[in-house]
């Protein structure tokens, strides 16, 4: 057996500079010489002789940081983006092995509009520098008893499906997904394209009229009950609450919008791996005039008066007129700013929040072909919501869990070598806490896994070419996801879903916020969305 490898920088890479903007700008950060300036932190720094200095400088080349750059730069402004990790993408990695290609986290790419118009924007067509495909069927759904539910455009379809277990939900179908597209219109109009930055723009009466259309209060699984009552059913549209890292029992039901987003607007894939939609953003960035400096770590967001002059960078100081952060908006005040400069995010604010689910991932390399796998299929469990339990409630790993399998060499040659296919295989794990131990746990859990999926039909996966596992540990190393979240934090409550963190600091001028703990949310075409609103907001604040 291929012995499961623990990642390390599962790309085989050490950290570089992609600095393709400036030729010498990175070296030139430590060169910044300049008058002496006296910051709020007491510590002295180099500032800038002006040459240099930034218009804005975004922490974070994710989706959120790179779609903010690129709207940014399209208004000329001076952009520059500093990201840890050897490559841009955030939680999206490239990871190539053997002639095997995978994306190491997100693979459901909805809403393509969000996507668009980061390239309509800048003026430039998307598909010169990334293509979509839809893919119908969307998604397989298989339930423990084996039954099999193709998630289809055509409704006809879907329904002769779910008449196959039960005549009655297929029967209430139709009123559900108007139901879902009337929840996507609301959604849209009032929350996914608007920046809520002050009182008056979430305590109005349209926004409250909103509110109360979408019933609040009512969770995700109830709203879904009032449809269909077979388990199956309930899953597979129960599920959509872990696309925003949360629970169908304890989320609102506003996430029922998914079936109407997934069903009628579509599920699609990216010619060459889902990377290359951050490879064309990166493109577009760099030719709007972004500086996108890798292996650059922010470790101090530097403030004089309450106003942010700039970051301390593991290369020196680098000054900047505004600052936006797209790391997870908990670990930037935790580990960016000093307690005296965040008294509205206290140590004991950021406590209160519960964080999204995490997920523990395997890539397997396999010279094998599953005909029974499309590009998404999903295992459900006998049991939905036991999982949830362990999840959120004992904070602990399924003991019998949902696996996706995400496997795009269904959808495109090339992704492989001949005769084999690339799995990128997904569990939901608990945010990190003390009530799981991921170093005794990792190599028992992977194994685990794998079984599961063997007594489903998906086996040989234990002689695997390329095994490679990431628990939320190396989510929370990679990226600096608060406790390993990979949603920022959960939409479990009303208050962290219609109330998340806002776009702008409240201790600190000149500090935004973009990405999944922010406002609109989490995942990726909500994150490029946020990028945009606050892209948008910025460079009109700036005069542009
Ligand atoms: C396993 C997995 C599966 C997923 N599946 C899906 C899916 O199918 N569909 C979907 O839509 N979404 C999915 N998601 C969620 C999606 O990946 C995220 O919502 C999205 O990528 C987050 O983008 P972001 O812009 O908020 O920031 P991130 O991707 O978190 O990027 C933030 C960047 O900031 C950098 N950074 C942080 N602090 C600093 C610092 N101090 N100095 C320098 N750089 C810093 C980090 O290194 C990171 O690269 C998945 C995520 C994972 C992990």
């Amino acid at each position: 057996m291929q012995s499961v490898q623990e990642n390390g920088n599962g790309d085989g890479s050490e950290d570089t500079e992609r600095d393709q903007g400036i030729g010498e700008g990175s070296k030139g950060v430590g060169m910044l010489l300049g008058k002496e300036m006296k910051m709020d932190n007491g510590h002295r720094a180099e500032a800038s002789n002006g040459n240099l200095k930034q218009d804005v400088i975004i922490i974070g080349a994710g989706f959120g940081g790179l779609s903010c750059a690129i709207r940014l730069a399209t208004a000329g402004l001076r952009v520059t983006i500093l990201e840890r990790q050897a490559h841009v993408g955030g939680k999206l990695q490239q990871i190539q092995q053997d002639g095997y290609h995978f994306d190491r986290g997100p693979s459901t790419i909805t809403m393509p509009d969000a996507f668009r118009s980061v390239f309509d924007q800048a003026g430039v067509v998307m598909e010169n520098y990334v293509q979509l495909y839809e893919l119908e069927p969307r998604t397989r759904n298989v339930f423990a008893d084996g039954t099999v539910v193709d998630l289809s455009r055509n409704r006809g379809w879907m329904k002769e499906q779910i008449a196959v277990y039960s005549p009655e939900d297929a029967l209430r179908y139709d009123a559900f997904m108007d139901e879902s597209a009337a929840l996507y219109a609301e959604a849209n109009r009032h929350f996914l394209g608007k920046l809520l930055l002050n009182p008056s723009d979430k305590y109005n009466l349209q926004m409250l009229r909103s509110l109360l259309r979408v019933r609040p209060t009512v969770r995700l699984d109830k709203l879904l009950r009032r449809y269909f009552s077979h388990p199956h059913t309930l899953a597979m549209f129960g599920r959509y609450a872990t696309y925003v890292g949360s629970s169908p029992y304890l989320s609102p039901s506003i996430f029922a919008m998914m079936g109407h987003v997934e069903a009628e607007v579509g599920i699609y894939g990216v010619k060459g791996g889902t990377y290359q939609l951050i490879e064309g953003m990166t493109r577009l960035a760099q030719e709007k005039g972004v500086r996108i400096l890798t292996g650059v770590e922010v470790h101090q967001i530097v403030t004089r008066h309450g106003k942010v002059i700039g970051v301390d960078t593991d290369r020196g100081f680098m000054e900047a007129e505004q600052v936006v952060a797209n790391g997870d908006v908990l670990s930037v005040n935790r580990l960016l700013l000093a307690p005296e400069h965040r008294k509205r995010m206290s140590d004991a604010r950021i406590a209160k929040y519960e964080p999204s689910i995490s997920g523990f991932v395997t890539l397997a390399g396999v010279r094998r072909k599953y005909d029974q796998l499309l590009h998404h299929t999903v295992f459900f469990p006998e049991q939905y919501k036991l999982e949830f339990d362990d999840i959120f409630r004992d904070r602990r790993m399924p003991s019998d869990p949902t696996i996706y399998i995400c496997y795009s060499g269904y959808s495109e040659a090339g992704m492989a070598p001949e005769g084999a296919s690339n799995l990128f295989i997904l569990v939901n794990a608990p945010y990190l806490s003390q009530a799981w131990n991921w170093e005794e746990q990792k190599y028992r859990y992977g194994e685990f896994v794998l079984e599961q999926l063997e007594a489903r039909g998906i086996g040989g996966l234990m002689q695997s070419e390329v095994l490679i596992c990431y628990t939320p540990q190396h989510i929370e190393r990679d990226t600096l996801a608060h406790q390993g979240s990979i949603y920022g934090i959960s939409s479990n409550s009303v208050k962290q879903t219609f109330m998340r963190p806002g776009n702008q600091s409240k201790d600190v001028q000149g500090l935004w916020y973009v990405g999944g703990t922010t406002h609109p949310g989490g995942g990726t075409p909500i994150v490029t969305l946020s990028g945009q609103l606050v892209g948008e907001r910025l460079a009109t604040e700036l005069g542009r």
